[in-house]
C-alpha cells in the first residue's frame, strides 16, 4: 500500500501527555498508523516579524506518522488565511456574497502561501504517494504540484458547502478555482447538492461535462467528483455520552437544572451558524408559550472564533445584545433562560452534556455538514433520546430525515418546531432517533475515510468506455 500524505491547513500535531482531539484528526492519523503517512501544514504559529520562512519544516514523529509543519509570516496569514480564505471563500461558499471581501493582495497571497506550502513540501515527497488534501485554504495545492511535474494520485476534500454557479460565479477567480479542482483526480464534496452545483456549474460555464462513467472532464483532465458525507466516531462518542454521569460538569449543570428541560445549541460563533436567528426563535417561543417559562433552559456553548476577521466581531457584538435582552425581558430572580457561554468544553463533559439535554438545535443558514448535530445523535440514550431540531440548510439535513427540520431563516416556524420537540412524545423520539442513529453508524467517519481512499486509489487512467450510458 503506498503511504498517504494529508495536506491541511492545520496539522493536530500529537503533543506527549495530551489526549487527541478526536474525530477528523483520530481517523486521518489512524489510516497514515496502518500505511505510513506524512501530514504536512502551517504549525499554527507566526513568524517573529522581519524572520523570512525557513527552509525546513519542523518535524515530529508519531506512531509511524510524520508531522511536518512550517510556520507562516503576519502578512502571509492576514492575505492567505484571514484575506482570501476567511474573507472570501467562506462567506461566498457559505452563501454569504455580502460579507465576502476580494482583493487583489489576499488573492496573490493565498497562491502564494499554496506554493509555499507545494515548495516545502516537494523534497519529502515520494513517486508512489497518494496526496489528500483539505478543504477552501488550499484549493490550488495540485495544480502548484502537478507544475513542479509530480503525477501522484491526488484527492481533494472540500468541508464546506460548494455554492450555485450564481453564487461561485461572484468569485472573480471562479474560473482559476474551478481550473484547480480539476488538478486533482479525486474531488469530494459533502453533499450531492453540492456535487450538482459543481455540475451545473461545469455545464453553464462550458468547461466540461459528465463522461459516460459518471466523472467529469473538465478543462481536458478526466475527474472523479463524488459525495462523500463526513462523519464522526459514532460508537466511541455514544460510549463516552453513555458513561458521562461519571462527569463533574455534567452532574453539576444536571443538579443546576433540577427539572427543568435542557436545550442545547453548541457552535463557533460564525455567522454561518444562525445564532442571533436562534436566539430570536427562542425568545419568540418564550413569547408565544409562557407555559415553558420556567420549565426550561437553554445552553448555547459558543466558543470565539476568528477574532481577527472583521465581520466576526460584529456577530459577536450583535450576539451578546441578543442573548441579554432575552435574559433582561424574560429571567426571573431563581430562573435564567438563557445561558450564553463563550468557552469550549472538553469532548466527555460535551457528549454527556448533549445527553442531558432533551433538545438539540443546529440550526445554521449554511453549513457543508455540521458535526455537532451527528454528536447529539449518537450521545442520545436510546431509552429516552432527545429530539434534534436541525436546519434543512445543514449538509447532515440530507442524512438525517428523523430530524424535526426548520427553515432558520423562519423564526416564527423554528419557534414553533421548539416547542413541538419538547412536547414529543418518547414513542416518536425513539423512532426518529433510531434512524438517525443507523445511518450515522453506518456512514462514521471510517467510512468516510475508506470510501475517499478507495475512489483516490481506484485505477481509472484508462480511457472511459463509450459503450456505457
Ligand atoms: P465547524 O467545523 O464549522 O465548526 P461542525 O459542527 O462541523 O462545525 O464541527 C464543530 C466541531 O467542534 C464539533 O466536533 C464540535 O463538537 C466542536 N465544538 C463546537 N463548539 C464547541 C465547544 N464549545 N466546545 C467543544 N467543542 C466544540
Amino acid at each position: 500500500m503506498s503511504r498517504l500524505v494529508v495536506i491541511s491547513n492545520r496539522v493536530p500535531v500529537p503533543t506527549p501527555g495530551v489526549p487527541p482531539a478526536g474525530g477528523l484528526a483520530v481517523a486521518l492519523s489512524g489510516a497514515m498508523e496502518a500505511r505510513g503517512g506524512l501530514w504536512f501544514g502551517w504549525s499554527g504559529a507566526k513568524l517573529p516579524p522581519g524572520e523570512s520562512e525557513p527552509s525546513e519544516p519542523k518535524i515530529t514523529t508519531a506512531d509511524g506518522v510524520t508531522y511536518a509543519v512550517i510556520d507562516l509570516s503576519e502578512r502571509d496569514l492576514d492575505e492567505y488565511y484571514a484575506g482570501f480564505s476567511n474573507r472570501m471563500l467562506w462567506p461566498l461558499f457559505h452563501y454569504r456574497m455580502e460579507l465576502t471581501e476580494f482583493t487583489r493582495i489576499s488573492l496573490s497571497g493565498y497562491h502564494r502561501v499554496n506554493r509555499l506550502f507545494a515548495q516545502r513540501l516537494a523534497p519529502m515527497l515520494k513517486p508512489d504517494d497518494v496526496i489528500w488534501v483539505h478543504d477552501y485554504h488550499l484549493i490550488p495545492m495540485a495544480a502548484e504540484l502537478r507544475a513542479m511535474g509530480f503525477r501522484n494520485r491526488m484527492g481533494f476534500f472540500l468541508h464546506i458547502p460548494f455554492p450555485p454557479p450564481d453564487v461561485l460565479t461572484a468569485l472573480p477567480n471562479h474560473a482559476d478555482v474551478v481550473r484547480s479542482l480539476a488538478a486533482y483526480d479525486v474531488v469530494g464534496f459533502q453533499t450531492p447538492s453540492d456535487v450538482e452545483n459543481f455540475e451545473t456549474y461545469v455545464r453553464r460555464e462550458r468547461v466540461g461535462r459528465r463522461l459516460p462513467d459518471g466523472r467529469f472532464v473538465a478543462h481536458g483532465r478526466a475527474v472523479t467528483v463524488e459525495a462523500f458525507p463526513v462523519g464522526i466516531e459514532t460508537d466511541a462518542f455514544a460510549a463516552v455520552a453513555a458513561a458521562s454521569n461519571r462527569n463533574a460538569l455534567v452532574r453539576r449543570v444536571r443538579d443546576s437544572l433540577g427539572d427543568r428541560k435542557l436545550i442545547i445549541g453548541v457552535d463557533r460563533l460564525d455567522y454561518s451558524k444562525g445564532i442571533a436567528q436562534r436566539i430570536q426563535a427562542y425568545e419568540t417561543f418564550l413569547l408565544l408559550d409562557p407555559e415553558w417559562r420556567g420549565r426550561c433552559v437553554y445552553l448555547q456553548i459558543t466558543p470565539k472564533s476568528r477574532e481577527e476577521v472583521p465581520e466576526y466581531a460584529a456577530m459577536e457584538r450583535e450576539v451578546a445584545e441578543l442573548a441579554g435582552r432575552v435574559n433582561g425581558a424574560y429571567s426571573e430572580l431563581d430562573w435564567t433562560p438563557l445561558r450564553y457561554v463563550n468557552r469550549t468544553v472538553g469532548r466527555n463533559a460535551l457528549a454527556g452534556l448533549y445527553r442531558q439535554a432533551a433538545v438539540g438545535v443546529v440550526t445554521p443558514l449554511r453549513d457543508g455538514m455540521n458535526l455537532v448535530a451527528k454528536e447529539y445523535v449518537a450521545a442520545q440514550d436510546p431509552e429516552n433520546p432527545g429530539a434534534l431540531l436541525l436546519s434543512r440548510f445543514a449538509g447532515a439535513a440530507a442524512e438525517l430525515d428523523g430530524a424535526l427540520m426548520t427553515n432558520p431563516y423562519d423564526v416564527d416556524g423554528t419557534a414553533g418546531a421548539l416547542a413541538r420537540a419538547l412536547d414529543m412524545s418518547v414513542e416518536e423520539r425513539r423512532e426518529r432517533w433510531s434512524a438517525m442513529f443507523e445511518r450515522i453508524r453506518d456512514y462514521d467517519v471510517t467510512w468516510w475515510r475508506e470510501t475517499f481512499l478507495e475512489a483516490l486509489e481506484r485505477d481509472d487512467e484508462a480511457p472511459p468506455s463509450t459503450g456505457r450510458m
